[in-house]
């Protein structure tokens, strides 16, 4: 199949191939089987056979549409590890053979002053996301993970450490970034207490990104079954946040807090944890607004911020971090075919911490059988 798109250069014709997905095809459909373009490489692109993919929370936000902004078929996932198959001929950072990353961006304008920067997830045109973007090349969606194989510019592929677990790996390029990111950005480090809010894909690897980092590190959680769980991934202390005896132990005692929690919650009880001039950012998209009272921020003169991933350079950074600190995430591996079950746990906050899919189910009869039944 030949795609035909015009360009600033003229008109290009791109060739495409059929890969096998799953995604879905409105906001209450499950996610199916379903097939999807790809682009033949071209001088500059990588194309990976995909190993592995994490599951995140944003996934499930964008397959439901909890965000306003979906376009479907809708094929979520962008936490990628896999095996470079082919390359283009102007490629130099990988080679047939090699391991390579996606994360969540896999374009940018790269010429405004955020992509010099190394900013592309703020850049001034907005970044192509790994999926639910414009696809600059074929004109259609861009799609992510959850397929067999993906094409990307060379410029936005990563080089994945060779001593960590490869599918552990995989959340590190979304969960890892997203919270590695502004613990770098606020100067998270010794002599400083962080707290860390929602212990879920994220949340986990705030832990143990922010002790590497030298920091005292606060869990604060719903779920009673994450209170010794939280103490293993490293936290110095772990507080059951619907208890107020224990929310006020720290009031006004952190230097920084990193809320991710997806849902609807009182940011005012994490606000209060600030020390004066302390930062809280939320790394956590929940669908609906969070009141902020005024007299959360105004005594302490605190800050209250967001954050979104990270740019290129800087995830390779984070991951050349974790492979020296030898961290990856803790993961619960599922085949394709139970993805609609596991958003289901993930709304429960029932998984320590990342569903990874094998990508491998995609090939398998399973895949059939699920579509069939
Ligand atoms: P996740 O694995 O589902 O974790 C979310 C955690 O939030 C849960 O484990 C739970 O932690 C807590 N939580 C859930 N519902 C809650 C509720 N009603 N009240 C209080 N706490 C609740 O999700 P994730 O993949 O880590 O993603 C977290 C959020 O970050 C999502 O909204 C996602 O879209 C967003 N995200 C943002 C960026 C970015 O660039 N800013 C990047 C990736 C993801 P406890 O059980 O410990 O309470
Ligand atoms: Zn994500
Ligand atoms: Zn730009």
């Amino acid at each position: 199949m030949e795609a035909v798109k015009a360009t600033a250069e003229g008109v290009k014709a791109v060739n495409a191939k059929k890969v096998k997905a799953f995604g879905t095809e409105a906001a209450t459909a499950p996610l199916n089987q379903l097939n999807i373009q790809r682009r033949k490489p071209t001088p500059h692109d990588v194309e990976i056979e995909i190993l592995y993919c994490g599951v995140c929370h944003s996934d499930l936000h964008t397959a439901r549409n909890e965000w306003h902004s979906t376009t479907y078929p809708c094929v979520p996932g962008h936490e990628i590890v896999g095996k470079v198959v082919s390359v283009g001929n102007h490629v130099t950072k990988f080679k047939a053979g090699d391991l390579a990353a996606v994360g969540c961006m896999v374009d940018s304008c790269r010429q405004c002053d955020y992509c010099k920067e190394g900013l592309e997830q703020y850049c001034e045109e907005g970044n192509t996301g790994t999926y639910n973007s414009p696809d600059k090349h074929l004109g259609t969606q861009t799609y992510g993970g959850y397929s067999e194989s993906i094409v990307v510019d060379e410029a936005f592929v990563l080089r994945v450490p060779e001593n960590l677990d490869l599918a552990a790996t995989a959340p590190l390029l979304c969960a890892g970034i997203t919270t590695y990111s502004p613990l770098k950005h606020w100067n998270v480090g010794p002599g400083k207490k962080v707290g860390v809010v929602g212990i879920g894909g994220l949340g986990h690897m705030a832990v143990k990104l922010a002790k590497a980092m030298g920091a005292e590190v606060i869990v604060f959680t719903t779920s009673p079954s994450k209170v010794e769980d939280a103490k293993r991934l490293g936290a110095d202390d772990v507080v059951l946040s619907k208890d107020e005896e224990q929310m006020n132990r720290y009031a006004g005692k952190l230097h920084f807090v990193l809320d991710a929690v997806s849902a609807q919650h009182d940011i005012n009880a994490y606000l209060n944890l600030l020390r004066v001039d302390g930062s809280l950012a939320l790394v956590g998209a929940p669908e609906h607004p969070l009141p902020v009272a005024a007299f959360s921020l105004i005594p302490y003169r605190r800050s209250f911020a967001g954050s979104m991933i990270g740019g290129i350079a800087e995830t390779q950074e984070m991951l050349d971090f974790c492979g020296k600190h030898n961290i990856v995430s803790d993961i619960e591996m599922i085949n394709i075919q139970q993805i609609n079950e596991a958003y289901e746990r993930l709304l429960k906050g029932d998984v320590k911490y990342r569903f990874v899919i094998d990508m491998a189910s995609l090939k398998n009869k399973h895949a059939e059988q699920a579509k069939n039944n």
